[in-house]
């Protein structure tokens, strides 16, 4: 008999509405592990507000060595009123996890249906039928360079070293493979010399490595308006860890609601952590409100991005697009669902797909 594959599965549920969106996930996820005859070996730990109340510390160290040992971790939130201005931070867990898994570029893709078009705060023309992927860098720029403050002046260091610029360039240019073949890569290389480097280094792994891939290259100022302009013309949208904070805030709404929107942050090789990009909601948790989609794509990005497992991850994606299509939402997208029965809608989708 053939060996089945055990692929382990860690997840964080964290604060908030992360507790009840994961769960959702991961009964989607068990599903999928029917249908295609997959073990995913689930475990969950410890991490934000949660970590802080159970142990005094936002990373327990077997949270991170729990990470370290999965195929991929799916994440809820962190944070929460309950733990502001206290010592220890549920941010931090979330900084530290980052770190400890090398992880060094951040994705968040962007699909407009009808039904967001629909909710979206820029004409319907306009945004349906958006399918783009905003790839930002994460381990280098301001974020990370010397801070200097005195009575009467302040700066921020912008630092990028030439690996730190391959290395994200790589992973995009192979995403864009992936998809329809297009990279844009974004800087502001007209005034600053890490945004020169940065699209020096992209147009030589381009010619070196990728040349079947299109590469443009756009300043940061005429990207945002472009963004609002003409989102359909995009693909793969590779930048800096500044620049892509701000865009990515930008694409999240062109969809109409954050609960519909994944993200993964990825390193080299090791595993991926996926997560959805809104917050821990404290003014929905435990009510069973929260729109599970936003989790649900980020377990299908897990499957695709940290598994391989490229077919599964579309029998979600097609079955959250059938469900949304029908209008069995939750009550952020004007439906009647919560939490569980929107899951259950998606998990009779897939039984319907297969
Ligand atoms: P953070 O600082 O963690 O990003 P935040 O306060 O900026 O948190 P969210 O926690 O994402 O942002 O919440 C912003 C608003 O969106 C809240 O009103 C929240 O109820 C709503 N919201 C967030 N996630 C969901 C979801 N999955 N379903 C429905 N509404 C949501
Ligand atoms: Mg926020």
């Amino acid at each position: 008999m053939p060996s089945i594959q055990t692929y382990k599965i860690v997840i964080l549920p964290g604060d908030g509405v992360g507790p009840e969106v994961t769960a959702a996930a991961r009964d989607v996820l068990n599903v999928i592990a029917d249908f295609y005859g997959h073990r995913f070996e689930f475990s969950e730990h410890l991490i934000g507000g949660a970590a802080i109340d159970a142990t005094g510390d936002p990373l327990p160290p077997e949270t991170v060595e729990a990470c370290l040992a999965s195929h991929g971790v799916l994440l809820g939130a962190v944070g929460g009123p309950k733990w502001e201005g206290g010592k220890r931070r549920p941010e931090e867990g979330l900084l530290n996890i980052r770190k400890a898994m090398g992880l060094f570029a951040n994705l968040r893709p962007l699909q407009v249906s009808p039904v967001m078009a629909h909710r979206s705060p820029l004409k319907k023309e306009i945004v349906e039928g958006v399918d783009l992927i905003v790839f930002r860098e994460l381990t280098g720029g301001v974020y990370f360079g010397e801070k200097v403050r005195t009575d009467t002046m302040a700066s921020d260091l912008c630092v990028y070293s030439v690996e730190e610029i391959e290395r994200v360039t790589r992973a995009a240019f192979r995403i864009a493979l992936q998809r329809r073949g297009k990279v844009t890569s974004v800087d502001k290389a007209n005034v600053m010399e890490t945004s020169r480097l940065w699209r020096e280094v992209v147009t030589r792994i381009h010619a070196e490595e990728f040349p079947q891939v299109q590469l443009e290259h756009a300043l940061v100022d005429s990207m945002a308006m472009h963004l609002i302009r003409k989102p359909r013309e995009y693909d793969v949208i590779l930048t800096e860890n500044m620049f892509g904070d701000i865009l990515s805030d930008e694409i999240s709404v062109l969809g109409g609601s954050i609960g519909l929107l994944p993200s993964a942050s990825l390193g080299s090789g090791g595993p991926g952590l996926f997560e959805p990009i809104h917050g821990s909601a404290p003014d929905i948790a435990g009510r069973d409100l929260a729109n599970p989609v936003g989790t649900i794509l980020s377990a299908a990005m897990l499957l695709r991005h940290g598994l391989g497992l490229d077919d599964e991850a579309s029998s979600i994606e097609a079955a959250v697009a059938a469900v949304l299509a029908a209008g069995a939402t939750t009550a952020d997208l004007g439906g009647e669902l919560g939490t569980r029965a929107a899951g259950e809608a998606i998990i009779d989708a897939i039984r319907a797909i297969h």
